[in-house]
């Protein structure tokens, strides 16, 4: 069960984007990972754990072959679906998101939390931050209804500068 209290994500919102500890956020996230895997009776196989970790790195967005060139090095094996399959299975249960803008995958910061998060994503360092997506999900659902079209999935991802990126262009690209 998702839990705001633990979730790393629900209590600094701005997480991807501000200075902290990392290692400590990274750790949490793998324990709460491994917590609610258990609840539902799967589990963290060491391909997957890994998988994770190397997500988990960074709150960067990362593609299914570095991932595997990762994996490769450090025996996991050389064949594609050993990532693809350990990817799918962290989205499958809440703990990583697919970027399909850039075709890659990064750490679900609010493991077990139903939702469906509106990305952001930084064109400059691939920095992803998850913004609660409910009420783009409204309005889209809303215009969509007017048209008698059915919504079954949404992805909602915006590109743009995150705060450090935006800084170090200075005003040129127009952030004040
Ligand atoms: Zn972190
Ligand atoms: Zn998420
Ligand atoms: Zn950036």
């Amino acid at each position: 069960m998702h839990d705001p209290l633990t979730c790393p994500g629900c209590a600094q919102p701005d997480l991807a984007f501000a200075p902290h500890d990392h290692s400590r956020c990274a750790d949490d996230l793998l324990a709460l990972a491994e917590t609610q895997l258990a609840e539902g009776g799967q589990r963290l196989t060491p391909v997957r754990r890994r998988t994770l970790q190397i997500l988990l790195e960074a709150h960067r967005a990362m593609g299914a072959y570095d991932v595997l060139e990762r994996l490769a090095a450090e025996g996991f094996g050389h064949q594609p679906p050993v990532a693809y399959r350990a990817l799918e299975f962290l989205e499958e249960h809440g703990l990583a998101h697919r970027i399909r803008r850039l075709n890659a995958f990064t750490a679900c910061m609010h493991p077990g939390e139903l939702h469906a998060p509106a990305f952001l994503i930084c064109s400059v360092c691939n920095v992803v931050a998850e913004a609660p997506g409910v009420a783009v999900g409204l309005a889209l659902g809303q215009a969509a209804k007017k048209l008698g079209f059915t919504v079954e999935r949404t992805t909602v991802e915006a590109l743009g500068l995150c705060p450090a990126c935006a800084l170090a262009e200075g005003p040129v690209r127009g952030v004040a």
